[in-house]
C-alpha cells in the first residue's frame, strides 16, 4: 500500500497529459524519449512531457555508445549534457508523499 500511495500523483499526471498533450494521433505515435530529445535539442520546443516530469522531480538515465556506465541526471542538469552517441535508457519517477500537491 505504501508503494502505491507514494505514486498517487500518477493518475493526476496521466490525466494532465491526456487532456493537454497534443491530440490522440500525436500521443499514439510520440515517444517519451523522442519528446524529451526534442526538448534537449531545441530549447524553445514546448514539451508538455518535460514540464510534467520536471515538476515531479524525474531523473533520466543516459548511456553512451562507448560506455558501460549509465549516468543519471536531474532533468534540468540533463539539458546541458552532450547527447552525442547517447540514448535515454529510462526515466526515473520519484516516490513522493501525500504532502506534495500539484495544482
Ligand atoms: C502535430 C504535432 C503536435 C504536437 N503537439 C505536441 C504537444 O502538444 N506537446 C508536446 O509535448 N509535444 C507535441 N508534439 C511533439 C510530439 O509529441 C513528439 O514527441 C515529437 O514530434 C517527436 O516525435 P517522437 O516522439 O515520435 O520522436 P522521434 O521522431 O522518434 O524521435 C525524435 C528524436 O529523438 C531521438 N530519440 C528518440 N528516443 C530517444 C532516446 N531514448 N534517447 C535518445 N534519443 C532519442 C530520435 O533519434 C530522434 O532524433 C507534437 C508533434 C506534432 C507533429
Amino acid at each position: 500500500m505504501l508503494f502505491f500511495s507514494r505514486y498517487g500523483y500518477g493518475a493526476q499526471a496521466a490525466s494532465h497529459l491526456r487532456d493537454h498533450f497534443g491530440n490522440v494521433s500525436v500521443r499514439n505515435v510520440g515517444s517519451v524519449g523522442g519528446n524529451l530529445w526534442m526538448r534537449h535539442a531545441h530549447p524553445d520546443f514546448a514539451s508538455d512531457l518535460y514540464v510534467v516530469l520536471e515538476a515531479l522531480g524525474a531523473r533520466v538515465g543516459v548511456r553512451g555508445a562507448d560506455s558501460a556506465e549509465t549516468e543519471v541526471y536531474d532533468l534540468g542538469q540533463w539539458l546541458g549534457v552532450d547527447m552525442e552517441k547517447k540514448v535515454i535508457l529510462f526515466v526515473y519517477l520519484p516516490a513522493l508523499t501525500s504532502q506534495h500537491v500539484f495544482m
